[in-house]
């Protein structure tokens, strides 16, 4: 199945995502964790990239559509994707549109999870990341069961990213509302947009997620 998680930042997608990936088997493709991993690597795409991600700002078109046509054309997505954070306005998901036909694919669903504006606050300046495995944590809500040491590697030092603090949050919320909330619209004109609560805990956003991937 090939799908899409959409929804402003701090809404859950990467948490999900990741869960569907060890439940299913298919593919999650963050084009953020892509990003944040080529300016750490140094390379071009990253040092173009990393000083429009401090602002909050998109990273030209030309760049996520690259990211994501070789993406998709590598053997690991063969049992399916799971798009996070990618399209993110309407140029995106028409380049995705053509990528997919030419490769004989198609979008099984598009999955919104909607949050307010002050939950996804509190959600993103709580954030951090185990530096080893990637494994996601919050301050309130998703606590290591052993403070200071990741559940899933036990790894015992933690990261935040450089744009999760209120004022950056504010600017890409707002960026999220003027140019990505528009794809709500263009999937739901195609049969393909199922709604969700991200409001509700992490537990039963994947409940509800397990629902929809049930339906299809
Ligand atoms: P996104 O990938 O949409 O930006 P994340 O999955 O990184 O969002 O989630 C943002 C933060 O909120 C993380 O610290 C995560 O642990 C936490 N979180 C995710 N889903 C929920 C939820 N349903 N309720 C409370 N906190 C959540
Ligand atoms: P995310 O990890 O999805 O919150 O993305 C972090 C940042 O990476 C965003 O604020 C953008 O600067 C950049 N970014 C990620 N995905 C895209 C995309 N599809 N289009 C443009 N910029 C992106």
């Amino acid at each position: 199945m090939n799908i899409i998680l959409l929804g402003p930042p701090g809404a859950g997608k990467g948490t999900q995502a990741k869960l569907i990936e060890d439940r299913h088997g298919m593919k999650q493709l963050s084009t953020g964790e892509m990003l944040r991993a080529a300016v750490a690597a140094g390379t071009e795409t990253g040092r173009k990239a990393k000083a429009i991600m401090d602002r909050g700002e998109l990273v030209p078109d030309e760049v996520v559509v690259g990211i994501i046509a070789d993406r998709l054309g590598q053997p690991d997505v063969s049992k399916g994707f799971i798009l996070d954070g990618f399209p993110r306005n309407t140029a995106q998901a028409e380049a995705l549109d053509r990528m997919l036909g030419s490769k004989g694919l198609r979008l099984h669903a598009v999955i919104e999870m909607k949050v307010d504006d002050e939950a996804l606050v509190e959600r993103i300046t709580g954030r951090y990341t185990c530096g080893s495995c990637g494994k996601g944590y919050h301050d309130r809500f998703e606590k290591p069961k052993v403070a200071g040491v990741c559940d899933a590697c036990g790894g015992t030092s933690f990261t935040r990213r450089a744009d999760d603090n209120e004022k950056t949050v504010r600017d890409r919320l707002s960026v999220y509302n003027t140019q990505t909330a528009p794809l709500v619209k263009y999937y739901g004109g195609r049969g393909t947009l199922k709604t969700i609560d991200g409001m509700a805990d992490i537990a039963q956003v994947t409940r509800q997620i397990e629902g929809v991937l049930k339906g299809l």
